[in-house]
């Protein structure tokens, strides 16, 4: 080429440029992803001409060098790739005449929405042209690896280029952004630097960036990426201290995680990742965790929400999808149906995991199930294939520490209470109750959250015939079988006590404890109150202790305690009401909170018996 050569950027309408840059302007940060992967991509194909046999071999290592120079206020990036010829310069970046692009143009005119723009590079091969999102003027110096001429070529951001033989000698090709005033921070060396690191850090060809800082002579620099990332590296050769230090790295996170699934998918789904479950220390932290989603090693989002699915979002790890053009919208994924496939590979790959740590590793499942259970039953109702899948795997913790799944519960309780699983939702608070239960030799169940008597209810709808009963809500399964005539005048004297007409009351013989009596909501009113609090339509405060309508009282005939009461109810004593008042109130203070005014009245009689007693 010996004269120069002038031309406008071929757009069939009007200029394109004025458009990509005011509608990538949200992200453009891009613009080095684009110019950088350009360049790699430049290189992988120069390596395949060779091992081809259709490139000379290069003698000096494959390298993409990013360089700032804040003084010439430029940030270039040079690459030993394949290089272009005049023609193919012309060809390739000058006409982005691209149907799609002048279609979109003419669409969307100037004033689209942000979603149309997230589809306007990649799609329509206006990567390269991103760098005049920062740049008022572009230059290439370039040698094709064919040996052709090289090429100097320049372009404003206007889209005026100009073309000339250029100076260049080694094959490859050199990209120089002559940063834009208004776009200062792109000379700050630290801002390339965690760019870099959030697109390229796994580019697979070593990229390095020289800052413009003076550096010793005897400290080369280290490349800034890792050019085999773990999840390219075979499921067999990786060991758990490189998943740890993988984790680590990406996340600095330094707790390990619970444990990570590797995907290494090739037909028909083609995509690699490595999922972690990681360790949530704190219960207030945010459980949104971070799925880094990737194209051939190149850096396209954080968080897709539309590849892993809602309920596994706490999940952290990385996601290579080459099958996934690199510029995609969020519109684009939702409606993909490699997407859809990649998104149920997932779950069913964290299914597989749960199932082998259950099956091989119980201990270790055990450990880890506290941490995950909120995640697994959220899951396991969300989405029915799942639950289906691990249904075997649920596990219950119970009050004594151990762990059981469902079904081996149920198994065991064969005897003692058939089809039905005894829980508590306050080990503390309900711990009259749990005793109860225990000395009966009945396993009980800790639930911690309000996710899991939802969960619950969800088992109950998948399990025909098995019921989740709090402790406090039906203790007939611990009175005896023995037969005992009901005490009218006992019953009597509790409703007259209780003050609440509603209230029922159920004499019981429960040999195994000395409690005299116990309160008891059935499971459905407790769980319909539950649902109203969650909704907040019930009353807040504590002031208000509305009877919920089918309290019942289950006076134990068998505690000694009671059998002393019936006998001076039945000698017409005068201290029974007021005996039976103090067994009403411990009743009610094992079951819940007292109001400001039973509280008092309660501490003054205890006050007064304690001074009784003293004498
Ligand atoms: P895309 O990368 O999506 O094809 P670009 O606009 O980024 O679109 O680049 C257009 C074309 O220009 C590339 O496909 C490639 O042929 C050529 N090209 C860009 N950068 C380089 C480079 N550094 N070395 C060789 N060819 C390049």
């Amino acid at each position: 080429m010996q004269e120069k050569e002038k031309g406008g950027i071929a757009v069939n309408t009007e200029n394109i440029f004025p458009i990509i840059k005011k509608w990538l302007y949200s992200e453009k940060d891009i613009f080095l992803r684009e110019i950088v992967s350009n360049a790699t991509d430049a290189i992988t194909k120069r390596k395949r001409l060779q091992s081809l046999g259709e490139a000379k071999e290069s003698t000096a290592p494959f390298r993409v060098d990013v360089r700032l120079d804040k003084v010439a206020k430029t940030l270039t990036v040079e690459d030993n790739g394949i290089g272009m010829t005049a023609e193919e310069l012309k060809q390739y970046i000058c006409s982005i005449a691209l149907s799609g692009a002048v279609d979109f143009i003419k669409q969307y005119g100037s004033d689209a929405d942000n979603t149309a723009k997230d589809g306007i590079i990649g799609h329509f091969g206006l990567g390269f042209y991103s760098a005049f999102m920062v740049s008022d003027r572009v230059e290439i110096h370039t040698r094709s690896h064919t040996g052709a001429p090289a090429v100097h070529w320049t372009c404003t951001s206007d889209g005026d280029y100009e073309m000339e033989a250029g100076e260049r000698e080694e094959t490859g090709t050199e990209v120089i952004l002559h940063i834009d005033e208004d776009e200062g921070e792109y000379l700050d060396a630290a801002r390339i630097r965690g760019m870099l690191d959030k697109y390229c850090a796994f580019m697979p060809v070593e990229i390095y960036f020289d800052d413009g800082e003076e550096k010793k002579e005897d400290e080369p620099l280290s490349p800034v990426n890792d050019t085999s990332p773990l999840w390219q590296k075979p499921v067999g050769e990786c060991t758990d201290e490189e998943y740890a230090a993988f984790y680590r790295k990406v996340f600095s996170d330094y707790r390990e995680p619970l444990f990570h699934i590797h995907i290494n998918a090739d037909y028909p789904l083609n995509f690699k990742g490595i999922l972690y479950f990681p360790r949530i220390t704190n219960q207030y932290e945010s459980i949104e965790g971070q799925v880094k989603l990737y194209y051939n090693q190149v850096f396209v989002a954080d968080n897709i929400k539309e590849v892993i699915p809602e309920y596994l979002l706490m999940l952290k790890g990385v996601l290579d999808c080459p099958e996934l053009p690199l510029n995609v919208s969020r519109s684009y994924l939702q409606t993909n149906s490699y997407v859809t496939k990649v998104s149920a590979h997932i779950v069913k790959k964290v299914a597989d995991k749960l199932i082998s740590l259950s099956k091989n590793e119980r201990e270790r499942y055990e450990k880890v199930w506290d941490d995950i259970k909120t995640f697994v039953e959220y899951a396991a109702m969300r989405d029915a294939k799942f639950r289906d899948r691990i249904k075997d795997h649920l596990l219950l913790r119970l009050t004594d520490g151990t762990h059981k799944t469902i079904d081996e519960y149920l198994d065991a309780a064969k005897e003692t209470n058939e089809n039905t699983v005894y829980y508590t939702t306050d080990k503390a608070a309900q711990a009259q109750y749990v005793a109860m239960f225990e000395a009966k030799g009945i396993a009980v169940a800790e639930f911690d959250s309000l996710l899991d008597t939802q969960f619950a209810t969800s088992e109950e709808t998948h399990r025909t015939g098995v019921k989740f009963l709090r402790v406090d809500a039906d203790l007939g399964i611990l009175g005896s079988a023995e037969v005992q005539e009901e005490n009218k005048a006992l019953t009597d004297l509790f409703l007259k006590i209780s003050g609440n007409d509603k209230l029922t009351v159920k004499q019981e013989s429960l040999a195994e404890s000395e409690v005299p009596a116990v309160l008891s909501v059935s499971e459905e009113s407790r769980r319909m109150e539950d649902m109203m609090k969650m909704y907040r339509l019930a009353n807040e405060g504590d002031e208000d202790f509305s009877f919920p309508t089918d309290l019942t009282l289950v006076l134990n005939r068998k505690a000694p305690l009671l059998v002393k009461l019936e006998q001076m109810l039945k000698d017409n004593k005068e201290k029974t009401e007021q005996l039976a008042t103090q067994i009403w109130r411990l009743a009610l203070l094992a079951h819940r909170k007292l109001s400001a005014a039973e509280l008092s009245d309660f501490l003054s009689d205890s006050y007064r018996i304690l001074l009784d007693l003293s004498e």
